[in-house]
């Protein structure tokens, strides 16, 4: 269907925002706020699961940007935060099925999130890659082909 990126993503983080409300974390939007067509069945998620984390694993009151920017071509979607970061080691093993990084402490998960975003962003022909520092925080990278309106079926 057709979105706005901005009211979209919006929605997701105000939801967020409320369960995390404890925290004081700010977060900020930035990018192309233009109307495009995507699969808001397989991108709901996925930006609920991936900005989720950035807010379970930081700390309080820090940051969390997601930046969004357009092509013909492509949706991108940063995500940064400030968080506890990711080692090394566990960034190899993120997307498995119940995997927990070491460092999560008593910060509450199933280790099932990832696993899940990455099916759809198998099934959406995107492609995603996380950068991150111990302690220093986190980048994902979600990048989605645009969709063009003659490709969706609307029969
Ligand atoms: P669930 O999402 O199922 O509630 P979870 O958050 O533990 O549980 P995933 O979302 O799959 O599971 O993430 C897997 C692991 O990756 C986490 O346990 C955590 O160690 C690490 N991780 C994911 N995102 C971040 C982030 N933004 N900052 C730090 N660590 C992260
Ligand atoms: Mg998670």
């Amino acid at each position: 269907t057709n979105v706005n990126l901005l009211d979209f993503c919006k929605n997701i983080i105000e939801k967020l925002h409320i369960l995390h409300s404890d925290k004081h974390i700010k977060i900020t939007v930035k990018g192309d706020y233009s109307s495009v067509y995507i699969y808001q069945n397989m991108l709901k998620p996925i930006l609920d699961n991936l900005l989720d984390n950035a807010l379970k694993y930081s700390s309080e009151n820090s940051v969390v940007n997601l930046r969004i920017s357009c092509s013909q071509q492509k949706i991108t979607f940063k995500i940064k935060d400030q968080g506890i970061g990711i080692s090394k080691s566990d960034q190899q093993k993120l997307f498995q099925p119940f995997y927990r990084g070491v460092n999560v402490g008593t910060i509450p998960g199933t280790g099932l999130g990832l696993s899940i975003v990455q099916t759809l962003v198998e099934l959406y022909k995107g492609n995603i890659s996380v950068v991150s520092k111990l302690d220093l925080g986190t980048t994902v990278t979600l990048v989605i082909p645009s969709i063009q309106p003659m490709d969706l079926d609307t029969s």
